[in-house]
């Protein structure tokens, strides 16, 4: 049983104007097996926080902590937060010319376990993996995101979330621009993390339609750059009926 513990996480950016607070504050736990639902409307700071989480460069922590288990993630760098065991599946995946999904595929696993994979169950488990997430065989050879569509590169994140067997995942819209099948089968593959792996997930959506697939037991809404309130699944269903209007200062609304 791990524990993934953010605690009065306070981020900002740099830009041209001087430095700007974004993350306001976050108190979030997430323990082995459970699944995090985080909802809020565009721009209160949610890929941030995905992106403070995976050790991205460009946000800095003014104060709070990000733990796992005794360690310390905002003392490592992205590859040792790797290793620990924390996955990013990005908003938007970038693509990696030069290098195919099957080299990428087995560099990053020996990254991360510190040991090559075996090569004959390795071939084995990749081809497993992308048949259940209905990837075409075709991709192992493909360049990394190049020219894939958006729903393919969702499937392909999930591709190494299934492969790299993270601790926890951190999904940061995996659900946008997917269609119902390609829904179903990320879905699926979230899921599968869950009963296999024992993984921990922050499912971070602005939509509810993934929450008739994958069920959450907390679901947080964030707004501004903080919690603004916290529930069950029932808080979903309340979004889904009513928007986030109630939750955002009236100017806004
Ligand atoms: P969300 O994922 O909830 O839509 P983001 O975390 O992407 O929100 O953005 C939160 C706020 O921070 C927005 O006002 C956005 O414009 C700003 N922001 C985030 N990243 C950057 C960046 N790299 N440069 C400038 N502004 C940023
Ligand atoms: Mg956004
Ligand atoms: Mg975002």
């Amino acid at each position: 049983m791990s524990t993934l513990a953010i605690k009065d996480l306070h981020v900002s950016i740099e830009t041209e104007q001087g430095s700007k607070e974004i993350l306001k504050g976050v108190t979030l736990t997430i323990k082995s097996g459970e699944i995090h639902a985080i909802m809020g409307p565009n721009g209160s700071g949610k890929s941030t926080l995905a992106s403070t989480i995976a050790g991205h460069p460009r946000y800095k922590v003014t104060s709070g902590t990000i733990t796992l288990d005794d360690l310390d993630v905002l003392e490592m760098s992205v590859d040792e937060r790797a290793r620990a065991g924390l996955f990013l599946a990005m908003q938007y995946p970038v693509e990696v010319p030069g290098v195919t999904m099957t080299n990428f595929l087995r560099t990053a696993k020996t990254a991360i376990d510190g040991e090559a994979p075996k090569l004959r169950t390795w071939a084995k488990d990749v081809r497993g993996a992308m048949e259940k997430l209905k990837i075409d065989a075709d991709f192992a050879n493909r360049n990394v995101n190049e020219g894939f569509s958006g729903g393919e590169k969702k499937r392909v994140e999930i591709l190494q979330m299934e492969l790299f067997r993270p601790k926890f995942a951190v999904l940061d819209e995996t659900d946008s621009g997917l269609d119902i099948d390609a829904l179903r089968v990320v879905s699926d593959g979230v899921n599968r993390a869950h009963s296999e792996n024992d993984m921990g997930t922050l499912l971070i959506t602005h939509y509810t339609r993934i929450l008739n697939y994958i069920t959450p037991q907390f679901v947080h809404v964030f707004v501004d750059g903080r919690v603004a309130e916290q529930g069950g699944p029932e808080l979903a269903d309340e979004l889904e009926a009513n928007g986030y209007d109630r939750f955002l200062a009236p100017a806004q609304a």
